[in-house]
């Protein structure tokens, strides 16, 4: 079982990324637009898909597990700053910068709520970021089937799900 946002998988090579200060969080946000296309993946110098014997100055800038390497507009930073206190303020802020910086309330400041969400319960939530590589499984197996929406969420429930589709 993962230690319970401690361990993460990637979302490049679907290894285990051992602990927050590990993994990075990457997405795509040009200034003034909505932030986009999250991914929790290996920092490059933990990265599987890094060739540690490859000096950095034939490599300088490895892509390790980074998906938006090249793309324009692509802000990353530690996974550590997701997780824990400092990952709710981090998380918040993409829902409201709050009144000190913007006195009149100007939305969300990503895209697409349900990819946040998830992003936000992988990296908050206890035990769902592994419970959801089993979501389908219990889903087809009727595990959820007439629980309300606050329920499938709960911790234990999430733990009960790993244990028993794992
Ligand atoms: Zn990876």
């Amino acid at each position: 079982m993962l230690k319970p946002l401690e361990e993460f998988y990637c979302d490049t090579c679907d290894q285990l990324i051992n602990s927050p200060s590990e993994g990075m969080v990457e997405w795509i946000e040009a200034t003034g637009e909505p932030a986009h296309s999250f991914n929790i993946v290996h920092h490059v110098p933990h990265s599987p898909r890094v060739d540690p014997n490859v000096p950095r100055s034939v490599e300088p800038r490895p892509q390790g597990c980074y998906q938006h390497h090249d793309k324009s507009h692509r802000s990353d930073v530690g996974l550590s700053n997701f997780t824990g206190e400092k990952g709710l303020v981090m998380l918040l802020h993409f829902i409201d910068i709050g009144p000190y910086h913007a006195p009149n309330y100007d939305g969300v400041s990503f895209e697409n709520g349900r990819e946040f969400t998830e992003l936000f319960r992988r990296v908050q939530l206890p035990y769902y970021e592994e419970a959801r590589r089993h979501w389908d499984k219990a889903k087809r197996d009727g595990f959820f089937d007439g629980s309300n929406e606050m329920w499938i969420y709960q911790p234990d429930v999430l733990k009960d799900v790993v244990k028993r589709y794992t």
